[in-house]
Order: C-alpha cells, then sequence, then structure tokens
C-alpha cells in the first residue's frame, strides 16, 4: 500500500526509481530499523531493493519480507551499479534532504549513464496522510504520554527538581514499553517557562507558579507530544495566572473546534492566534500552532503562520497555543488531534484543570 503510493508518485514525475537513504522514511516503507546511513532502497515500478552490511544481513530479512536484500560487503558503492542495472533505469530520483555531496559525488555520480533527479520530502508528504494502522499505534503512544503525565501529577509536590519530575515520568514510560522518550523532557518551572524550548534542569519547582511539562513516549516507532501546564497549590499571582491560562484554554479549544481538511496551515494558526491577539497576548505567542506527529515528533505538516502546507484528512498534529512572559513563566497546552473531513478528533485525554492540591 505503502509502496503503491510512492510508485503512484514516481509515475507523476516520470522517473524510473526512488533511491531512498532517510532512515525514518526506510522504516515507513521498509519496516527497516536501522540508524541513519545503515541501508538504502531503491524502488522502481516492479522491484524493491534494500543494500545494507553484515550487521544488518539477518535483521533486513526478518524486518523488510516484501523486500530483496542485497548486501554491502564494504561500502554502497559495492552495490549500487548491480541495483541500478536491476531496476534498468535511466532516471533516478534521490532524497536531496539526507544525501550529502560527499555521498553523491563518490558513490551516485561514477554511474553516469543515470539521470539522477534532486527529489525533495516525497516520502515525507505521504507519510503526512496516516494509515488506519499507523492511528492505531499513535493512540497508544499518545495513552502512555497521558499515563506517564498522570503519574508524575500523583508524585509532584514542592521541593522536587524539574529533573526530578521528568525522570519519574521517563521512567514510567520506559517501564511501560516505551523504546525511548520522543525528546527530552521540558520542565519549566516559573521564569524558566518563558523559554518555550528550555529543557529540565536542577531546579526545585515551588508553590504557586506555572510550570510547564512537555513530553511524549515513542512506543513502537510513533511518537507522542503533550503539554500541560499546572500549578502547585493556588497561583501566586491569581488574577494574572487566570487571565493567561484561560487565554489559551480558549485559542486551543477554539483552534480543535473550527481546524479541519482543507485548511491551510496558515489559516489553522490563525484561529488561535486571534484569540491570544484580542486578548492582548499577541507578541507572547512567537512559534506556530503546531506541527505533524507520527515517526518523528516534527514531521509534516505544519500548522504555523509559516506553513506551506494544506491539511488533509487523515493527518496527526499538535494544536498547542502558549503565552510566554519573560520573567513572570509560561503556559502552554498541547494535544494531538487527528484531522477528518469535518473537523478533529483530540486523541489527547489529559485533563485541562491546571491546579494540583496536596497537603505540602
Ligand atoms: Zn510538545
Ligand atoms: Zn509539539
Amino acid at each position: 500500500m505503502r509502496l503503491n503510493r510512492l510508485r503512484q508518485m514516481l509515475t507523476g514525475r516520470d522517473l524510473d526509481a526512488l533511491l531512498v537513504s532517510d532512515a525514518t522514511n526506510e522504516r515507513y516503507l521498509a519496516g527497516f530499523t536501522g540508524s541513519p546511513g545503515d541501508a538504502w532502497l531503491l524502488i522502481s515500478q516492479d522491484l524493491a531493493l534494500i543494500a545494507t552490511d553484515f550487521r544488518y544481513w539477518e535483521q533486513a530479512e526478518r524486518q523488510c519480507p516484501d523486500f530483496e536484500l542485497l548486501k554491502i560487503t564494504t561500502r554502497v558503492d559495492d552495490v549500487l551499479p548491480e541495483m541500478v542495472q536491476r531496476v534498468g533505469g535511466k532516471r533516478i530520483g534521490y532524497e536531496a534532504d539526507s544525501v550529502t555531496v560527499a555521498q553523491y559525488d563518490r558513490w551516485m555520480k561514477p554511474l553516469s549513464d543515470v539521470e539522477w533527479v534532486a527529489t525533495h520530502e516525497w516520502v515525507k508528504r505521504l507519510r503526512a496522510v496516516k494509515d488506519a494502522e499507523e492511528v492505531t499505534l499513535m493512540r497508544k503512544a499518545v495513552a502512555l504520554a497521558d499515563e506517564a503525565l498522570a503519574h508524575g501529577l500523583q508524585r509532584i509536590r514542592p521541593s522536587m527538581t524539574e529533573r526530578e519530575l521528568a525522570w519519574i515520568m521517563e521512567t514510567y514510560m520506559r517501564t511501560h514499553k516505551a523504546e525511548k522518550i520522543s525528546f527530552d523532557f521540558i520542565v519549566a518551572a516559573g521564569p524558566n517557562g518563558a523559554m518555550a524550548h528550555y529543557q529540565a534542569a536542577d531546579v526545585p519547582l515551588s508553590l504557586g507558579q506555572p510550570i510547564i511539562i512537555d513530553m511524549g513516549a515513542q512506543l513502537n516507532g510513533y511518537c507522542s507530544d503533550l503539554t500541560r501546564t499546572v500549578c502547585l497549590g493556588n497561583p501566586a499571582e491569581t488574577e494574572r495566572f487566570w487571565e493567561i491560562y484561560n487565554t489559551v484554554l480558549a485559542a486551543q479549544q477554539k483552534a480543535e473546534a473550527e481546524i479541519r481538511a482543507g485548511m491551510t496551515g496558515i489559516e489553522a494558526d490563525a484561529i488561535a492566534r486571534q484569540v491570544i491577539s484580542d486578548a492582548g497576548y499577541s507578541e507572547y505567542f512567537g512559534h506556530g500552532l503546531g506541527h505533524g506527529v507520527g515517526l518523528e515528533v516534527h514531521e509534516k505538516p505544519r500548522a504555523s503562520y509559516m506553513s506551506e502546507d494544506t491539511l488533509a484528512a487523515g493527518n496527526l498534529i499538535t494544536v498547542e497555543p502558549g503565552i510566554y512572559i519573560t520573567g513572570w513563566g509560561g503556559v502552554r497546552i498541547e494535544d494531538v488531534v487527528l484531522v477528518t473531513e469535518g473537523g478533529v478528533e483530540v486523541l489527547t485525554q489529559s485533563p485541562k484543570e491546571p491546579i494540583v492540591q496536596g497537603d505540602w
């Protein structure tokens, strides 16, 4: 099915084959789970070839039943001429985002019978529209993030450091089948929350401050991405906290109510941005509304004021507006949603009540 969709793209661009070297794209198309540079795929209308070295021969045979294995004994130039000859191609695409100039000069250029055509984000565009199996796997990754957050919030207390809370949630994920975490967790207490991509540090959590928690699990290859902002006990600056929190929440809820397939990424972003701007905080929402998620935590399509994408049914994207104020902190709320023809389905289930009460 995935190969069929790629083959239609080959026909559309009048290419005989595509050489795939991006590791995530290889996983998507062939099921191969190596690191960048470990394997090369060559896919034509009739053939699907995978070339890899001794370390991966057994793994490739197991993981990639739809692909014929060619064994590399030194470097890829061992087998690249044979692969090209097997597909009989004259016009072959390569992934311009993944092949280095050095690789091109050394391995591809000497094959002078071939017209090499640079392609840009072909497989990434296929990956943006998830099939049913992927949506099922993504639901599990999202649910694991929800569980890990609930586990962390049961244990959170003042004087615990940001890193300690991050580790409690990571431990939960790894002992509940996650391969790894989707990205280095953000736990940003108080003023640290004003830095949108701050990471957890050796900083104690205090009562009454906004604390941004942004985390996710990689499970069966798929990455979840979840943000909640919480406050231990009542907010120190009650009025300000609630004004900012409720503005971000309203922006997120409006976006989730109105986003649908056919909308551009810019239009989706504008729904939330308008709410934040109407409340007087436009200059404090400095990033895009959301991004695609799947095998990578950031992938296509983008839902941002800089996006060139149009949303389609089957996209999985995040909806994560935020307000960040230097010296005070930040509020961000992030869900993963499935885009459908009529709207979105919100996959994330974590509650959005920010106050955590305890007998501290
Ligand atoms: Zn996130
Ligand atoms: Zn995100």
